[in-house]
């Protein structure tokens, strides 16, 4: 959304932005930009707040608090749905293909060092096999699978 839709929309008064809050912190830039993706995709006024210093450097990541996903106030309970929506989708997504759990969790993979500058590469040119770095792990029969969440729309 641009400045003047924002502005048409009574989320910007006076040049200045209205109130926001983080509904979600993030470590992983990666997630914080699907996350913002998919709420600007529903219409949702958002922005990623302390990107810059956690991309920069992301052992600094900790010392800001992560990445916070700003979002309008007056849009924060519509937003907070989708991202549960969303959740839910990828965990549906993401059941184990041995046994169907849902007890899976994505875990790094210790064959690899993971690159944030080609993960970050992958994700603009939409090739999120990124997630290669990363694999599920399934707590219930101990299977391992690429994730599927990390698909585009
Ligand atoms: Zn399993």
């Amino acid at each position: 959304m641009s400045q003047k839709e924002a502005h048409d929309q009574g989320l910007f008064s006076d040049g200045q932005q209205a109130s926001f809050r983080p509904i979600q912190v993030y470590s992983n830039y990666i997630e914080a930009h699907i996350a913002l993706g998919r709420l600007q995709e529903e219409g949702v006024s958002c922005w990623l707040k302390d990107e810059n210093t956690v991309t920069i450097n992301p052992i600094w990541t900790s010392a800001v608090g992560g990445i916070k996903l700003m979002v309008a106030q007056v849009q924060v309970a519509r937003a907070i749905e989708i991202l549960d929506s969303v959740a839910r989708v990828q965990q549906e997504a993401n059941a184990c293909p041995q046994c169907g759990s849902l007890n899976v969790m994505l875990v790094s993979t210790p064959r690899k060092a993971v690159n944030w500058f080609s993960s970050l590469l992958g994700f603009f040119l939409g090739d999120l096999a990124v997630g290669a770095h990363k694999v599920n792990h399934c707590f219930h029969c101990g299977a391992e699978f690429n994730p599927s969440s990390f698909s585009t729309p």
